[in-house]
Protein backbone atom coordinates (compact mmCIF):
# COMPACT_ATOMS: atom_id res chain seq x y z
CA UNK A 1 0.00 0.00 0.00
CA UNK A 2 1.32 3.58 -1.07
CA UNK A 3 2.25 5.77 1.79
CA UNK A 4 3.31 9.37 0.95
CA UNK A 5 5.71 11.68 3.24
CA UNK A 6 4.49 15.21 4.67
CA UNK A 7 8.07 17.36 5.83
CA UNK A 8 7.26 20.39 8.36
CA UNK A 9 10.24 22.65 8.40
CA UNK A 10 10.45 25.10 11.20
CA UNK A 11 12.67 27.70 12.85
CA UNK A 12 13.26 25.55 16.00
CA UNK A 13 12.88 22.04 14.64
CA UNK A 14 11.41 19.28 11.20
CA UNK A 15 9.11 17.10 11.46
CA UNK A 16 8.45 14.11 8.88
CA UNK A 17 5.02 11.94 8.92
CA UNK A 18 4.04 9.56 6.56
CA UNK A 19 0.24 9.09 5.84
CA UNK A 20 -1.14 6.07 4.48
CA UNK A 21 -3.45 6.24 1.43
CA UNK A 22 -6.59 6.59 3.95
CA UNK A 23 -5.20 9.91 5.04
CA UNK A 24 -4.11 8.47 8.70
CA UNK A 25 -0.66 9.01 10.40
CA UNK A 26 1.35 5.77 10.24
CA UNK A 27 4.36 7.45 12.17
CA UNK A 28 6.33 10.65 12.41
CA UNK A 29 9.70 11.79 13.93
CA UNK A 30 10.57 15.47 14.72
CA UNK A 31 14.19 16.75 15.30
CA UNK A 32 14.90 19.62 16.90
CA UNK A 33 17.10 22.63 14.91
CA UNK A 34 19.58 25.37 15.88
CA UNK A 35 17.90 28.54 17.07
CA UNK A 36 18.23 31.12 14.97
CA UNK A 37 20.66 33.99 15.57
CA UNK A 38 19.14 37.32 16.54
CA UNK A 39 21.14 40.57 16.85
CA UNK A 40 18.77 43.24 17.24
CA UNK A 41 16.13 43.24 14.14
CA UNK A 42 18.29 40.57 12.33
CA UNK A 43 17.08 36.95 12.99
CA UNK A 44 19.11 34.79 10.50
CA UNK A 45 19.83 30.75 10.51
CA UNK A 46 22.15 28.84 8.58
CA UNK A 47 19.93 26.78 5.84
CA UNK A 48 22.01 23.50 6.07
CA UNK A 49 20.84 23.53 9.72
CA UNK A 50 17.14 22.96 7.97
CA UNK A 51 18.70 20.48 5.62
CA UNK A 52 20.39 18.14 8.13
CA UNK A 53 17.19 18.43 10.45
CA UNK A 54 14.87 17.51 7.42
CA UNK A 55 17.75 14.58 6.58
CA UNK A 56 17.53 13.10 10.28
CA UNK A 57 13.61 13.43 10.58
CA UNK A 58 13.55 11.71 7.32
CA UNK A 59 16.18 8.92 7.77
CA UNK A 60 14.36 8.68 11.33
CA UNK A 61 10.91 7.80 9.68
CA UNK A 62 12.54 6.04 7.15
CA UNK A 63 14.33 3.62 9.19
CA UNK A 64 10.67 2.30 11.24
CA UNK A 65 8.31 2.35 8.26
CA UNK A 66 8.27 0.54 5.04
CA UNK A 67 9.91 3.42 3.02
CA UNK A 68 9.37 1.29 -0.16
CA UNK A 69 6.12 2.06 -0.39
CA UNK A 70 6.75 5.70 -0.14
CA UNK A 71 5.32 7.20 -3.56
CA UNK A 72 5.99 11.09 -2.94
CA UNK A 73 6.81 13.59 -0.35
CA UNK A 74 5.49 17.60 0.05
CA UNK A 75 7.41 19.95 1.91
CA UNK A 76 5.97 22.85 3.93
CA UNK A 77 7.76 25.90 5.74
CA UNK A 78 7.35 29.17 7.60
CA UNK A 79 6.04 31.63 5.79
CA UNK A 80 7.83 34.74 4.90
CA UNK A 81 11.46 33.34 5.73
CA UNK A 82 13.54 33.94 2.70
CA UNK A 83 17.12 33.14 1.15
CA UNK A 84 19.13 33.53 -1.65
CA UNK A 85 20.76 31.03 -3.95
CA UNK A 86 23.20 30.66 -6.95
CA UNK A 87 21.61 28.55 -9.96
CA UNK A 88 22.74 25.03 -8.42
CA UNK A 89 20.94 26.38 -5.40
CA UNK A 90 23.47 26.88 -3.31
CA UNK A 91 22.74 29.83 -0.28
CA UNK A 92 24.83 33.19 -0.84
CA UNK A 93 24.06 33.91 2.88
CA UNK A 94 22.24 32.90 6.12
CA UNK A 95 18.05 33.04 5.44
CA UNK A 96 16.10 35.65 6.80
CA UNK A 97 13.83 34.77 9.03
CA UNK A 98 10.03 35.65 8.82
CA UNK A 99 10.69 37.83 12.39
CA UNK A 100 13.63 39.63 10.54
CA UNK A 101 13.07 43.18 10.58
CA UNK A 102 15.50 44.79 8.88
CA UNK A 103 13.74 45.60 5.71
CA UNK A 104 12.14 49.10 6.36
CA UNK A 105 13.29 51.32 3.58
CA UNK A 106 12.12 47.88 1.53
CA UNK A 107 8.43 47.76 3.26
CA UNK A 108 8.20 51.25 2.12
CA UNK A 109 9.20 51.12 -1.67
CA UNK A 110 6.36 47.94 -1.35
CA UNK A 111 3.96 50.04 0.14
CA UNK A 112 4.47 52.96 -2.29
CA UNK A 113 3.63 50.84 -5.51
CA UNK A 114 1.77 47.76 -4.15
CA UNK A 115 -2.01 47.61 -4.42
CA UNK A 116 -4.07 48.17 -1.09
CA UNK A 117 -5.14 44.69 -0.44
CA UNK A 118 -1.68 43.09 -1.41
CA UNK A 119 -0.43 41.05 1.45
CA UNK A 120 3.00 41.66 0.38
CA UNK A 121 2.96 45.10 1.84
CA UNK A 122 4.87 46.21 4.21
CA UNK A 123 8.13 45.71 6.12
CA UNK A 124 6.83 42.60 7.66
CA UNK A 125 6.32 40.96 4.26
CA UNK A 126 8.46 38.19 2.62
CA UNK A 127 8.69 40.44 -0.39
CA UNK A 128 10.42 43.08 1.81
CA UNK A 129 13.17 40.38 3.26
CA UNK A 130 13.62 39.51 -0.59
CA UNK A 131 14.49 42.82 -2.03
CA UNK A 132 16.58 43.36 1.39
CA UNK A 133 18.24 40.05 0.57
CA UNK A 134 18.46 40.78 -3.22
CA UNK A 135 20.00 44.20 -3.23
CA UNK A 136 22.98 42.45 -0.81
CA UNK A 137 23.88 40.02 -3.15
CA UNK A 138 22.93 40.89 -6.93
CA UNK A 139 24.38 38.22 -8.07
CA UNK A 140 21.68 35.11 -6.92
CA UNK A 141 19.95 33.33 -9.61
CA UNK A 142 17.32 32.39 -7.30
CA UNK A 143 15.02 33.84 -4.58
CA UNK A 144 13.78 31.37 -2.62
CA UNK A 145 11.02 30.18 0.49
CA UNK A 146 11.90 27.83 3.16
CA UNK A 147 10.25 24.99 1.52
CA UNK A 148 11.53 25.78 -1.65
CA UNK A 149 14.57 25.13 -0.82
CA UNK A 150 14.14 21.55 0.96
CA UNK A 151 12.16 20.66 -2.57
CA UNK A 152 15.02 21.79 -4.63
CA UNK A 153 17.61 20.09 -2.00
CA UNK A 154 15.10 16.59 -2.56
CA UNK A 155 14.96 16.96 -5.97
CA UNK A 156 18.10 18.53 -7.12
CA UNK A 157 16.46 21.25 -8.93
CA UNK A 158 16.11 25.11 -7.61
CA UNK A 159 13.31 27.67 -8.51
CA UNK A 160 9.96 26.16 -7.73
CA UNK A 161 7.72 27.07 -5.24
CA UNK A 162 3.42 27.25 -4.74
CA UNK A 163 1.34 30.16 -4.63
CA UNK A 164 1.06 30.15 -0.84
CA UNK A 165 4.47 30.50 -0.27
CA UNK A 166 4.36 33.10 -3.19
CA UNK A 167 1.46 34.88 -1.83
CA UNK A 168 3.31 37.16 0.63
CA UNK A 169 6.21 37.50 -1.90
CA UNK A 170 3.50 39.41 -4.17
CA UNK A 171 2.50 36.76 -6.18
CA UNK A 172 -1.19 37.20 -7.49
CA UNK A 173 -2.93 34.10 -7.25
CA UNK A 174 -5.91 35.35 -8.76
CA UNK A 175 -4.50 36.18 -12.50
CA UNK A 176 -1.86 33.62 -11.64
CA UNK A 177 1.14 35.50 -12.03
CA UNK A 178 3.54 37.73 -10.97
CA UNK A 179 2.39 40.65 -11.05
CA UNK A 180 4.16 43.85 -13.33
CA UNK A 181 4.57 46.26 -9.77
CA UNK A 182 6.84 43.95 -8.41
CA UNK A 183 9.39 45.47 -10.80
CA UNK A 184 7.91 49.06 -9.47
CA UNK A 185 9.75 47.85 -6.29
CA UNK A 186 12.73 47.03 -7.05
CA UNK A 187 12.27 43.08 -7.44
CA UNK A 188 14.05 41.60 -10.89
CA UNK A 189 11.60 38.96 -11.89
CA UNK A 190 14.18 36.86 -13.01
CA UNK A 191 14.81 35.85 -9.69
CA UNK A 192 11.42 34.40 -8.60
CA UNK A 193 10.18 30.95 -8.79
CA UNK A 194 7.94 29.36 -11.09
CA UNK A 195 4.89 28.96 -9.23
CA UNK A 196 3.20 25.42 -9.11
CA UNK A 197 -0.45 24.97 -7.62
CA UNK A 198 0.14 23.03 -4.04
CA UNK A 199 0.69 19.44 -5.12
CA UNK A 200 1.91 19.65 -8.52
CA UNK A 201 4.32 17.27 -9.46
CA UNK A 202 7.82 18.94 -9.58
CA UNK A 203 9.86 15.49 -10.59
CA UNK A 204 11.24 12.77 -9.22
CA UNK A 205 13.65 12.38 -6.22
CA UNK A 206 17.55 12.80 -6.70
CA UNK A 207 18.75 9.63 -6.85
CA UNK A 208 21.87 10.46 -4.41
CA UNK A 209 19.46 12.15 -1.97
CA UNK A 210 17.14 9.35 -1.99
CA UNK A 211 19.78 6.66 -1.49
CA UNK A 212 20.87 8.94 1.37
CA UNK A 213 17.60 9.41 2.96
CA UNK A 214 16.36 5.55 2.42
CA UNK A 215 14.08 6.39 0.16
CA UNK A 216 12.80 5.07 -3.06
CA UNK A 217 14.04 6.61 -5.95
CA UNK A 218 10.82 6.09 -7.84
CA UNK A 219 9.30 8.95 -5.17
CA UNK A 220 8.42 12.22 -6.29
CA UNK A 221 8.01 15.23 -5.10
CA UNK A 222 5.39 17.86 -5.16
CA UNK A 223 4.79 21.67 -4.65
CA UNK A 224 4.43 22.38 -0.91
CA UNK A 225 3.14 24.94 0.82
CA UNK A 226 3.39 27.30 4.07
CA UNK A 227 3.36 25.58 7.86
CA UNK A 228 0.23 27.52 8.47
CA UNK A 229 -1.67 26.42 5.20
CA UNK A 230 -0.19 22.95 6.28
CA UNK A 231 -2.03 23.19 9.78
CA UNK A 232 -5.59 23.64 8.20
CA UNK A 233 -5.06 20.74 5.92
CA UNK A 234 -4.40 18.53 9.09
CA UNK A 235 -6.96 19.44 10.59
CA UNK A 236 -9.11 18.19 7.93
CA UNK A 237 -10.95 21.24 6.32
CA UNK A 238 -11.53 20.45 2.57
CA UNK A 239 -15.07 21.72 1.47
CA UNK A 240 -16.66 25.19 1.46
CA UNK A 241 -18.13 26.33 5.04
CA UNK A 242 -15.39 24.73 6.78
CA UNK A 243 -13.95 26.58 9.15
CA UNK A 244 -10.72 26.73 11.49
CA UNK A 245 -9.57 28.93 14.65
CA UNK A 246 -6.19 28.64 15.37
CA UNK A 247 -6.37 29.68 19.12
CA UNK A 248 -2.24 30.34 19.66
CA UNK A 249 -0.88 33.74 20.87
CA UNK A 250 -3.51 35.31 18.86
CA UNK A 251 -6.88 34.52 17.66
CA UNK A 252 -6.84 33.76 13.99
CA UNK A 253 -9.59 32.64 12.16
CA UNK A 254 -9.91 30.79 8.40
CA UNK A 255 -12.67 29.36 6.60
CA UNK A 256 -13.01 28.27 2.81
CA UNK A 257 -14.52 29.66 0.16
CA UNK A 258 -15.64 29.06 -3.10
CA UNK A 259 -14.26 32.14 -4.45
CA UNK A 260 -11.53 34.69 -2.68
CA UNK A 261 -12.01 36.81 0.03
CA UNK A 262 -10.47 40.28 0.60
CA UNK A 263 -10.80 43.66 2.57
CA UNK A 264 -7.70 45.93 2.82
CA UNK A 265 -8.89 47.37 5.86
CA UNK A 266 -9.34 44.48 8.67
CA UNK A 267 -6.16 43.03 7.02
CA UNK A 268 -8.36 39.97 5.09
CA UNK A 269 -6.84 38.12 2.83
CA UNK A 270 -7.55 34.34 0.49
CA UNK A 271 -4.97 31.59 0.24
CA UNK A 272 -5.25 29.21 -2.86
CA UNK A 273 -6.61 25.82 -1.01
CA UNK A 274 -6.77 23.34 -4.09
CA UNK A 275 -9.54 23.98 -6.03
CA UNK A 276 -11.16 26.28 -3.28
CA UNK A 277 -9.71 29.59 -1.36
CA UNK A 278 -8.59 29.95 1.85
CA UNK A 279 -10.27 33.24 3.50
CA UNK A 280 -8.65 34.60 6.99
CA UNK A 281 -8.47 36.90 9.59
CA UNK A 282 -6.60 37.49 12.96
CA UNK A 283 -8.12 39.43 16.26
CA UNK A 284 -5.06 40.80 18.34
CA UNK A 285 -6.67 38.93 21.09
CA UNK A 286 -6.10 35.15 22.35
CA UNK A 287 -3.32 33.26 24.29
CA UNK A 288 -1.08 35.97 24.78
CA UNK A 289 -3.65 38.30 26.72
CA UNK A 290 -4.14 35.05 28.97
CA UNK A 291 -0.62 34.23 29.64
CA UNK A 292 -0.45 38.22 31.01
CA UNK A 293 -2.45 36.67 33.34
CA UNK A 294 -2.23 33.04 33.88
CA UNK A 295 0.58 30.64 32.91
CA UNK A 296 -0.17 27.24 31.33
CA UNK A 297 -0.56 25.42 34.41
CA UNK A 298 -2.41 27.49 36.10
CA UNK A 299 -5.33 27.83 33.13
CA UNK A 300 -5.55 23.81 33.03
CA UNK A 301 -5.98 23.95 36.90
CA UNK A 302 -9.07 27.09 36.97
CA UNK A 303 -10.56 24.80 33.70
CA UNK A 304 -12.54 22.50 35.70
CA UNK A 305 -14.19 25.30 37.82
CA UNK A 306 -15.72 26.73 34.61
CA UNK A 307 -19.30 26.70 33.89
CA UNK A 308 -19.69 27.43 30.25
CA UNK A 309 -23.63 27.21 30.43
CA UNK A 310 -23.71 30.36 32.68
CA UNK A 311 -22.26 33.43 31.11
CA UNK A 312 -20.55 35.87 33.72
CA UNK A 313 -22.11 38.91 31.57
CA UNK A 314 -18.40 40.54 32.09
CA UNK A 315 -18.68 41.84 28.37
CA UNK A 316 -14.69 42.01 28.21
CA UNK A 317 -13.19 42.52 25.04
CA UNK A 318 -9.52 40.93 25.96
CA UNK A 319 -6.50 42.72 24.23
CA UNK A 320 -2.40 42.14 24.81
CA UNK A 321 -2.80 46.05 24.50
CA UNK A 322 -4.66 49.26 22.81
CA UNK A 323 -5.30 48.29 19.05
CA UNK A 324 -7.42 45.84 16.93
CA UNK A 325 -6.92 45.15 13.57
CA UNK A 326 -10.15 42.25 12.91
CA UNK A 327 -12.79 41.75 13.07
CA UNK A 328 -12.78 45.39 13.51
CA UNK A 329 -9.67 48.08 12.34
CA UNK A 330 -9.58 50.23 15.32
CA UNK A 331 -6.09 51.01 16.61
CA UNK A 332 -7.58 53.26 19.25
CA UNK A 333 -9.24 49.77 20.39
CA UNK A 334 -8.42 50.01 24.14
CA UNK A 335 -9.10 46.74 25.70
CA UNK A 336 -11.51 45.99 28.34
CA UNK A 337 -11.38 43.52 31.04
CA UNK A 338 -12.40 45.26 34.34
CA UNK A 339 -13.89 44.97 36.70
CA UNK A 340 -12.03 42.30 37.74
CA UNK A 341 -14.24 39.82 40.06
CA UNK A 342 -12.05 38.29 42.91
CA UNK A 343 -12.76 34.90 41.80
CA UNK A 344 -9.90 33.79 39.40
CA UNK A 345 -12.00 31.50 37.40
CA UNK A 346 -15.01 33.72 36.82
CA UNK A 347 -12.20 36.73 35.98
CA UNK A 348 -10.60 33.62 32.94
CA UNK A 349 -14.59 32.64 32.04
CA UNK A 350 -15.20 36.56 31.19
CA UNK A 351 -11.65 36.40 28.98
CA UNK A 352 -12.74 33.32 27.00
CA UNK A 353 -16.38 34.55 26.99
CA UNK A 354 -15.02 38.00 25.21
CA UNK A 355 -12.50 35.84 23.35
CA UNK A 356 -15.82 33.90 21.51
CA UNK A 357 -17.73 37.18 21.21
CA UNK A 358 -14.80 38.37 19.42
CA UNK A 359 -14.41 35.07 17.04
CA UNK A 360 -18.02 34.84 16.13
CA UNK A 361 -17.71 38.79 15.23
CA UNK A 362 -14.59 37.79 12.68
CA UNK A 363 -16.73 34.78 11.52
CA UNK A 364 -19.83 37.40 10.64
CA UNK A 365 -17.38 40.27 8.85
CA UNK A 366 -16.30 37.03 6.94
CA UNK A 367 -19.29 35.83 5.97
CA UNK A 368 -20.30 39.72 5.25
CA UNK A 369 -17.43 39.97 2.62
CA UNK A 370 -18.38 36.43 0.95
CA UNK A 371 -17.36 33.91 2.70
CA UNK A 372 -19.84 31.17 3.89
CA UNK A 373 -21.39 31.02 6.87
CA UNK A 374 -19.07 28.18 8.96
CA UNK A 375 -20.58 24.79 9.11
CA UNK A 376 -18.36 23.65 11.71
CA UNK A 377 -15.27 24.91 13.53
CA UNK A 378 -12.20 22.85 13.92
CA UNK A 379 -9.82 24.51 16.45
CA UNK A 380 -5.96 24.77 16.29
CA UNK A 381 -3.31 25.85 18.91
CA UNK A 382 -2.96 25.91 22.58
CA UNK A 383 -6.35 27.21 23.61
CA UNK A 384 -7.90 23.96 21.43
CA UNK A 385 -6.73 21.79 25.17
CA UNK A 386 -9.76 24.04 26.99
CA UNK A 387 -12.90 22.40 26.86
CA UNK A 388 -14.55 25.00 29.05
CA UNK A 389 -13.36 27.27 26.22
CA UNK A 390 -14.88 24.79 23.10
CA UNK A 391 -18.43 24.51 24.87
CA UNK A 392 -18.28 28.77 25.06
CA UNK A 393 -17.26 29.03 22.12
CA UNK A 394 -20.11 26.39 20.67
CA UNK A 395 -22.22 28.62 22.01
CA UNK A 396 -21.23 31.95 20.98
CA UNK A 397 -20.87 30.28 17.19
CA UNK A 398 -23.72 27.97 17.29
CA UNK A 399 -22.34 25.08 15.14
CA UNK A 400 -20.64 22.22 16.43
CA UNK A 401 -16.42 22.97 17.57
CA UNK A 402 -13.96 20.23 17.04
CA UNK A 403 -10.62 20.09 18.78
CA UNK A 404 -7.33 19.32 16.82
CA UNK A 405 -4.98 20.19 18.96
CA UNK A 406 -2.66 17.46 17.88
CA UNK A 407 -3.26 17.69 13.99
CA UNK A 408 0.09 17.72 12.61
CA UNK A 409 0.76 20.31 9.50
CA UNK A 410 3.30 17.49 8.61
CA UNK A 411 0.35 14.97 7.87
CA UNK A 412 -1.60 17.52 6.31
CA UNK A 413 1.57 18.70 3.81
CA UNK A 414 1.69 14.20 2.82
CA UNK A 415 -1.72 14.93 1.46
CA UNK A 416 0.12 17.20 -0.93
CA UNK A 417 2.77 14.35 -2.25
CA UNK A 418 2.03 12.28 -5.26
CA UNK A 419 0.21 9.27 -4.83
CA UNK A 420 2.21 7.54 -8.21
CA UNK A 421 5.54 7.16 -8.21
CA UNK A 422 7.21 6.79 -11.64
P1 LIG B 1 1.63 30.07 19.27
O1 LIG B 1 2.14 28.95 18.40
O2 LIG B 1 0.76 31.07 18.56
O3 LIG B 1 2.67 30.74 20.11
P2 LIG B 1 0.27 27.93 20.79
O4 LIG B 1 -0.59 27.27 19.78
O5 LIG B 1 1.50 27.24 21.28
O6 LIG B 1 0.64 29.42 20.35
O7 LIG B 1 -0.67 28.26 22.02
C1 LIG B 1 -0.16 28.94 23.13
C2 LIG B 1 -1.28 29.72 23.79
O8 LIG B 1 -2.24 28.80 24.27
C3 LIG B 1 -0.76 30.49 24.98
O9 LIG B 1 -0.80 31.88 24.70
C4 LIG B 1 -1.64 30.08 26.13
O10 LIG B 1 -2.15 31.21 26.82
C5 LIG B 1 -2.76 29.28 25.50
N1 LIG B 1 -3.13 28.14 26.34
C6 LIG B 1 -2.34 27.15 26.78
N2 LIG B 1 -3.02 26.27 27.55
C7 LIG B 1 -4.30 26.73 27.59
C8 LIG B 1 -5.51 26.30 28.23
N3 LIG B 1 -5.55 25.19 29.00
N4 LIG B 1 -6.63 27.05 28.04
C9 LIG B 1 -6.61 28.15 27.29
N5 LIG B 1 -5.50 28.60 26.66
C10 LIG B 1 -4.36 27.92 26.80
Amino acid sequence: MGLRLGIDIGTSGCRAAAIDAAGETVDSERVAIAEPRRDSAAVEQDPARWWEGVRAAVRGLTGRIDAAAITGLAVDGTSGTVLVTDAEGEPLAPALLYNDARATAEGAAIDAVAPPDSPARGAGSGLARALWLLARHPEAAHLLHQADWIAGRLTGRFGHSDPNNALKTGWDPVAGEWPAWLARAGMDAQRLPAVHPAGADLGPLDPAVAADLGLPATARVGAGTTDSTAAVLAAGASEPGDAVTVLGSTLVLKVVCAEPVADAETGVYSQPFGRYWLAGGASNSGGSTLRAFFDDDRLAALTPSLDPEMPTGLDYYPLPARGERFPVNDPEQEPRMAPRPDDDARFLQGLLEGMAAIEAAGYTRLRELGAPTPRRVMTLGGGARNPAWSRIRERALGVPVATRPAAEPAAGTARLAPAEGI
